[in-house]
């Protein structure tokens, strides 16, 4: 057997890791393989009734059965953490403009009311929702600075 392709545990996910899929350790015996694709995390387990493919797996496969080209993880993971922290924040907040108080309406940025820069966590607790015009206006200012700043706006009818 070559050793050449270090990731090459079997015959399928030598092909995952052709068609770009990233090849994990397993976490315990029972995994035959894990693997990261545009799927997420996807495990196979060895089971008294044979093998056992969660979703993302059986994504997986599917795509490499129709040839439907990468199966890298590419960008799609952060996006959908970004999806996942907007929706809660329009749960917490509703959907406008933290700034300006009007309807976000698609122009959705994720803003830190304490920068980064200055200390603030990534916590969404740290988090809101703004125009990225707002956003961008408020982006060297302080946290009490952002608050002042959404004040004046909102009490001017949301002009920058
Ligand atoms: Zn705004």
């Amino acid at each position: 057997m070559s050793k050449s392709k270090p990731c090459a545990v079997t015959a399928f996910t030598s092909r995952l890791c052709e068609a770009g899929g990233e090849v994990l350790a397993p976490t315990n015996p029972y995994e035959i393989a894990r693997f990261r694709t545009r799927y997420g995390v996807g495990v196979i387990y060895r089971g008294k009734r044979g093998e056992t493919w969660n979703a993302e797996a059986l994504s997986a496969r599917e795509h490499l059965e129709a040839q439907k080209g990468s199966l890298a993880p590419v960008a799609v993971k952060g996006r959908r953490k970004d999806r996942a922290t907007v929706e809660a924040l329009i749960t917490r907040d509703g959907s406008n403009c933290f700034f300006c108080g009007s309807a976000l309406e698609g122009d959705v940025t994720v803003e830190h009311l304490v920068a980064v820069a200055h200390g603030g966590p990534n916590h969404i607790s740290n988090l809101l929702l703004a125009h990225a015009q707002c956003n961008q206006a408020a982006g060297h200012l302080s946290g009490a600075e952002k608050v002042a700043m959404a004040l004046r706006l909102r009490s001017t009818g949301g002009a920058l």
